[in-house]
């Protein structure tokens, strides 16, 4: 969107993976919008696909599967999923390419080897169990307890607000190892879903991200053997939680300045075609001001998420900027598609333009991968 912008770290090799996740979103995604809007969730066709052109793990090591790229391979897809106004498949996908790097960096070879090829190919769907009706941003105090039992362990507990909850084989899940503990009594299991004791309990009705399952789910003494612990060790699992998150929310910079960038030309073109008084919309000042604040924000947010990609390429990207970016970035994101809903009037009200959804989509990034007021605190500890 920026005239002759090209960011420091792209390649020739992302230019052509830029094409290629442009030509699946294309085919694979756009075309299943409504039915997965209609269905509650995505099926598991197009992970099968996305497995099949490697760019469903693109910066897992090749060793496991994955396709060997890194932070950069992820973001140009992430972008390309915004701005052809995918929110149902991406939110599922990213949290999939969350749990597999949870695995890839935390997990022992025999859990890498057993998870990751089926993860890199699309034949698992991963899923991340850290949120309960009782804590979300205090994952310190969760209550899911996974006592020792035998040479294993028993869970019992529930999770909500879980991302791909009803299509997950496998889920990264939060659990309490020393209840008498807070940060310390917490470990992460990789957790089969076909465990005896599991079960998915609602699809919860949201305002927004109709195509995105997310759901309760409920650990009834669902027996595990040691295996299962990631990494091997117990009490690693809140660091484990608060290191990894800086994947997340550098990600979720990335998807919020996209779907400004979308939102911009959805308005832009249509306010060129819409006739007022005898001219086109955009021929009245204020909606001359309208866009050239928004373009402006586009700019900057996308600038400021290619910073976050940059220093993670080179293994510098700190907690306080990939807060300052999911904070900042998210926040303008609900801003921009506001006022460009107010530029469409009525029609910016019917959910078959993609501004509506782009509306109703948004609302959740300030809450999600970290609520916005957590991220403040984060950069506050910085100062
Ligand atoms: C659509 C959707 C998908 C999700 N997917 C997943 C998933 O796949 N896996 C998963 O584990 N979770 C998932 N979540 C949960 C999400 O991560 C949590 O909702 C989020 O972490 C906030 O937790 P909470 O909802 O319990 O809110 P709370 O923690 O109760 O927070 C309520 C409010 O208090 C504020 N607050 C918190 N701490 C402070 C503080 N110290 N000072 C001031 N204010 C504070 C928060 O910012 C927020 O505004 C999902 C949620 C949604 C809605």
């Amino acid at each position: 969107m920026i005239d002759n912008y090209r960011p420091h770290w792209m390649t020739e090799e992302l230019e052509s993976l830029r094409d290629l996740a442009r030509r699946f979103v294309a085919e694979q995604v756009t075309p299943n919008q409504e039915r997965w809007y209609e269905e509650g969730a995505t099926d598991r066709a197009v992970w099968r696909k996305a497995g099949e052109l490697g760019i469903l793990l693109s910066d897992i090591s090749t060793d496991y599967g994955g396709s060997g790229g890194g932070f950069a391979h992820e973001a140009v897809i992430a972008h390309e999923l915004c701005v052809a106004g995918d929110a149902s498949w991406r939110t599922g996908k990213q949290i999939h390419v969350i749990a597999a790097h949870y695995i890839e960096r935390y997990g022992t070879e025999a859990q890498k080897q057993a998870w990751l090829p089926g993860l890199a190919s699309g034949e698992l769907i991963a899923g991340m169990g850290m949120t309960e009706p009782g804590a979300g941003t205090d994952l310190q105090n969760i209550r899911t307890r996974a006592e020792k039992h035998g040479d294993g362990y028993r869970i019992h507990g529930a999770k909500t607000f879980i991302t791909n909850g009803s299509l997950a084989d496998v889920l990264v899940v939060a659990a309490k190892t020393d209840p008498g503990e807070k940060a310390r009594g917490v470990s992460l299991f990789i957790f089969d879903t076909r465990t005896p004791g599991f079960r998915v309990g609602r699809r919860l009705k949201k305002i927004g991200l109709h195509g995105s399952d997310t759901c309760e789910l409920f650990f009834d003494g669902c027996e595990v053997p040691a295996e299962a612990l990631l990494g091997g060790a117990e009490g690693q699992g809140f660091y484990q939680m608060m290191r990894d998150l800086t994947y997340e929310r550098a990600l979720a910079g990335i998807n919020c300045a996209a779907v400004i960038e979308h939102a911009f030309q959805v308005t832009r073109d249509y306010v060129r075609e819409r006739k007022l008084f005898g001219k086109a919309l955009l021929e009245q000042q204020n909606t001359r001001f309208e866009l050239a604040e928004i373009k402006t924000i586009a700019t900057i947010s996308r600038l400021l998420a290619d910073f976050t990609v940059e220093r993670m390429v080179e293994g510098t990207l700190d907690t306080s900027l990939a807060s300052m970016s999911k904070w900042w970035i998210s926040d303008q994101q609900c801003e921009v598609v506001h006022r460009c809903l107010q530029l469409f009037g009525g029609h910016g009200y019917m959910l078959e333009y993609p501004i509506a959804r782009m509306f109703i989509d948004a609302r959740i990034e300030p809450i999600y991968a970290g609520s916005n007021e957590t991220m403040k605190d984060l950069i506050g500890r910085s100062l």
